[in-house]
């Protein structure tokens, strides 16, 4: 059995995701001082769609998923966000991960909203047939409120450059070429070259300049990463080149440790070769999975899934640093604890914008029928998210507000001068 993602990735997501995000947004209209029904119109999703897919499987019969897209907000532009393949997707947690692209598009400053999408599908029990078909129906379903100008997709859990590439196929049947209806492509089919890279290489540009602006060295940083998938794969690599010494990496097989660090191209040799998982990966000793989050490092960077600090686990976890490559991997109450600690927290809507900042050259050069090189990519790469990453530090430090509160002070003021300058105000 064949599916996008043979990893069978896990992921949790808590039943108030949306209460979550819109905790840490409250914090920020505080100090913003903005008028509760402004927030109440900012915070409310523009549309949310849900639509029944049916779909004929291998053996005759038909099944049924509920699919999911949420318009959270484009007064920027238009709507952006990832698709996700998972059971435990819902409205909910639909909802939530749409208005964090709302902020996170907002502080990398590209010209879009925010939305998100997703399938109440485990693709590990799906074929490869079944899963295109579930595609193409879904595509089918939402076809009229997606589009180059309206609202754009992309990969997220358990999708990939295939199953986008089936997208812009059934949506080009109904509407004409249009590349640009959805991000994360093959490069071969107009995707983009480094979009692959670009959130891990995102993650890893953002621990390099914070260390800077806290006076620490990479080659005194050990570094502990949940995760190595797409995301914590490459931020590895990035963080190897640039002579972080990485001690501890876990995927869902379980956790690596080498006090002296990894051996971080023998382990990517190794997923490359194995299917993208470290199972039985021997070069190193194995510790229990929840353990890699309270090592004694210098950076904790969780990379896998949601909700893994909890109020539990927080007053054990001993880095002083953590960096959010994940979406949502801290509980707000988590994050207080550790706020009043002392831990600093690069929050997710700055750490892993690295993604749709690539997904935005995508898009333009799907519009402008041109193709970037891989280093343009990456020096553009830089300069948008280090220029978020200064006015995040900057404000954090002018305010005396966590990182997490400066990062969304800087998305909601420009989402909400936006709207007001449209006349919804
Ligand atoms: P992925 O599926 O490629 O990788 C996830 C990794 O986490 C895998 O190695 C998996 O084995 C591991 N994992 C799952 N459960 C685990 C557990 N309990 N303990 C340890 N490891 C576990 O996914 P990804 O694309 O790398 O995304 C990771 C996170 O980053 C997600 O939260 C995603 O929403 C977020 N994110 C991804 C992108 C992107 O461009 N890929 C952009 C922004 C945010």
């Amino acid at each position: 059995m064949a599916a996008a993602n043979p990893r069978g990735k896990a992921l949790a997501m808590s039943h108030h995701a949306f209460e979550n995000v819109t905790r840490y947004f409250q914090k920020a209209a505080k100090v913003l001082k903005l008028d509760p029904k402004e927030s109440r119109l900012l915070l409310t999703p523009r549309r949310e769609l849900r639509v029944e897919c049916n779909v004929r499987m291998d053996d005759g019969s038909v099944a049924t998923f509920i699919g999911f897209r949420v318009q959270h907000d484009n007064s920027r532009g238009p709507y952006k966000g990832g698709l996700r393949f998972h059971p435990t997707v819902d409205i909910d947690d639909v909802r939530a991960l749409a208005s964090l692209m709302t902020w996170k598009t907002a502080l990398v400053g590209v010209p879009f909203g925010g939305a998100k999408g997703g399938i109440s599908v485990d693709t590990t029990a799906l074929s490869t047939i079944e899963l295109e078909r579930l595609t193409r129906k879904f595509t089918q379903n939402i076809h009229e409120i997606i589009g180059d100008t309206s609202d754009i997709p992309a990969p997220d859990v358990n999708t990939n450059g295939q199953v986008m590439a089936w997208i812009m196929d059934e949506y080009a049947k109904l509407h004409g070429f249009h590349p640009g209806v959805v991000t994360g492509k093959p490069v071969d089919l107009f995707g983009s070259e480094g979009r692959e890279e670009a959130t891990g290489r995102g993650v890893g540009i953002m621990a390099f300049k914070l260390l800077g602006r806290m006076g620490r060295k990479p080659q005194e940083s050990r570094v502990a990463i949940q995760g190595f998938g797409n995301v914590g794969s490459h931020c590895a690599k990035y963080m190897h080149e640039s002579e972080f010494k990485i001690v501890a990496i876990s995927d869902v097989s379980g956790a690596y440790f080498d006090k002296r660090g990894l051996n971080i191209p023998d382990m990517l040799r190794y997923y490359l070769d194995h299917n993208l998982t470290l199972q039985g990966y021997a070069g190193a000793e194995r510790i229990a999975n929840k353990d890699l989050l309270e090592l004694d490092v210098e950076l904790l960077i969780p990379a896998a899934i949601g909700h893994v600090i909890t109020a539990e686990n927080a007053s054990r976890i001993k880095a002083p640093i953590i960096i959010e490559a994940a979406n949502e991997p801290i509980e707000p109450d988590a994050d207080q604890l550790l706020h009043s600690r002392g831990t600093c927290i690069l929050p997710d809507v700055l750490a892993n914008a690295g993604g749709v900042t690539v997904s935005y050259f995508e898009w333009v050069q799907n519009l402008q029928y041109y193709k970037w090189g891989l280093n343009r990519v990456r020096q553009e790469l830089e300069a948008v998210i280090s220029r978020a990453f200064d006015d995040v530090w900057q404000l954090s430090q002018e305010k005396r507000v966590s990182l997490r509160t400066a990062a969304y002070m800087i998305a909601v003021s420009r989402v909400h001068k936006a709207t007001a300058a449209s006349g919804s105000f």
